[in-house]
């Protein structure tokens, strides 16, 4: 009875931002969310484990590769199924024990079959009666040191990763870590504490309790207590499979059994209340993400409005799109393109200017190759005069002087020919690159809203500039030339 008041009061919320995960803004929106983060082997898939109920990827070195979201949905009226999705995935499964060969079959497809890393998101959704109503990310362990086959700056790539989700307000930080190691130097709080200083938003676990050293003890309630290092959402112990339980194949719910046992026998911790075992942690994750998302929906509710107005914004200033029927859409294509038609015919008339008057333009180039012409024409009588005296001094026979060979004059015409090639070929890139650029912008006007048109118009005219016989543009201002 409590379980379905407490559905009923949780699930809306988890569902809501699960949906609007699912409908992919995140990149426009940072929605609530807990995320795991921990050293390698702290025990982040062993409490992910008994929370979800289902073996995940267990080995040494990096075993979580991508991002994992892991969507637990309480349903007592049915029987277990999950859903795991990545890319254009979907695959829907009903045994428990397939969970950890679809999610290394998904990381493998992101992540390549090595030991890489990839920011792509896997999310598996998980449906049983025995789970909370809960939604967590978990990230790849962090690494201290590359293994053979990684890439050297893997500890850098998972910790980029990591701080891409901690950094964000909406975060709550789950971290890991063992009771037997100094928790100050966990890499795992130091992040939490660079971006969450005043620990407001970070929740601790701490994971293998049966190991800490006898005399130890102290320590680690002194931590507990919020004597050490204080975090507003507080720490909770929790006991996970050990190896030799895993090897045993001691089942997820024995281990809460023994975990329970373990608790009660404890002389320090026993008395702890809510602040130790997995059924209390699971409680209190699932309301401090509800509590959370409450807190977030008025600034989420902004932000959705000022992008609703954004968005709002950018479709007043669009044209409204072609008809739906056919016939209609077809008639409505051809007047598009028959107005770029004549646009394009009145621009090379003159009749219109668009952007600057290319007929301007054009007699400055021809003004330009003119002069040119020009110029050659002086050294065209120089040179042949010059070629005429030294033939006369060196080759002459009994011809009259300045008779010579027409071969000498060909050779002549021939040199003053190259050198006008180059200023010619300027010319011509110069006018091209003139039309060229003012037939783009024209086709990007008319065709505003219409990029497959615009990209069209754009291969036919460099189809067309490449094949200038068929340039029309170029044609029709031939056949009407520029008076300079
Ligand atoms: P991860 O790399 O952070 O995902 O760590 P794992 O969950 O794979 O755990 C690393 C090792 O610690 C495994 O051999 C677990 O069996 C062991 N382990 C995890 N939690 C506990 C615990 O509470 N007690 C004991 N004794 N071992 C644990
Ligand atoms: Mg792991």
């Amino acid at each position: 009875m409590f379980q379905d008041q407490l559905r009923n009061k949780v699930r809306p919320f988890i569902d809501l931002i699960d949906e609007m995960r699912n409908l992919d803004i995140e990149n426009e929106l940072s929605l609530p969310a807990i995320v795991v983060v921990g050293d390698q082997s702290s025990g982040k898939s062993s409490v992910l484990e008994v929370l979800s109920g289902v073996s995940l990827p267990r080995g040494t070195g990096i075993v979580t590769r991508c991002p994992l979201i892991l969507r637990l949905c309480n349903d007592e009226s049915n029987a277990w199924k999950a859903v795991i999705s990545y890319s254009d995935e979907e695959i829907e499964f009903t045994e428990p024990e397939n969970v950890m060969n679809y999610v290394q079959q998904a990381q493998d497809a992101l992540a390549g079959e090595g030991d890489g890393i990839s920011d792509e998101l896997i999310t598996l959704k998980i449906t049983s009666s025995v789970v909370c109503d809960l939604t967590l990310i978990d990230l790849p362990g962090i690494a201290r040191v590359a293994m053979p086959g990684q890439p050297e700056n893997i500890g850098e790539q998972i910790k980029t990763l990591i701080l891409n989700y901690i950094s964000k307000e909406e975060t709550i930080i789950l971290v890991v870590v063992p009771c037997n190691v100094d928790i100050a130097t966990t890499e795992a709080l130091k992040m939490a504490q660079q971006v969450d200083p005043e620990g407001a938003r970070t929740l601790a676990i701490l994971t293998k309790p049966d190991l800490i050293d006898p005399g130890a003890e102290k320590i680690v309630l002194d931590i507990v207590h919020n004597r050490t290092i204080p975090l507003k959402l507080g720490y909770v112990i929790v006991k996970c499979r050990g190896q030799r339980q895993i090897d045993e194949n001691i089942s997820i719910a024995d281990a809460i059994e023994d975990e329970n046992n373990f608790f009660e026998r404890h002389i320090y911790f026993r008395s702890l209340g809510d602040k130790i075992t997995i059924n209390h942690l699971s409680t209190k994750l699932t309301k401090t993400l509800v509590d959370h998302i409450k807190k977030s929906l008025p600034k989420m509710s902004e932000n959705i409005k000022d992008h609703l107005e954004d968005v709002r914004m950018k479709i007043s200033k669009l044209k409204p799109g072609p008809p739906q029927d056919p016939a209609e859409k077809r008639r409505h294509l051809t007047q598009i393109i028959t107005l770029f038609n004549e646009k394009i015919i009145q621009m090379s008339k003159g009749d219109t200017v668009f952007q600057e008057n290319l007929f301007v333009l054009m007699r400055k180039e021809f003004k330009d190759w003119m002069e040119c012409l020009k110029n050659s024409k002086s050294n065209y009588n120089q040179e042949v005069h010059r070629v005429v005296e030294e033939f006369d001094l060196k080759h002459r026979r009994n011809e009259l002087p300045g008779f010579n060979n027409f071969s000498v004059f060909q050779n002549v015409v021939q040199n003053l020919l190259n050198t006008l090639q180059d200023p010619a070929i300027m010319t011509l890139h110069n006018i091209t690159d003139m039309f060229q650029e003012q037939f783009h912008a024209l086709s990007k006007n008319t065709f505003e809203g219409y990029p497959f048109l615009q990209q069209f118009s754009k291969i036919a005219q460099n189809y067309n500039s490449h094949n200038p016989d068929s340039f029309t543009l170029i044609l029709y201002t031939c056949s009407h030339p520029v008076h300079i």
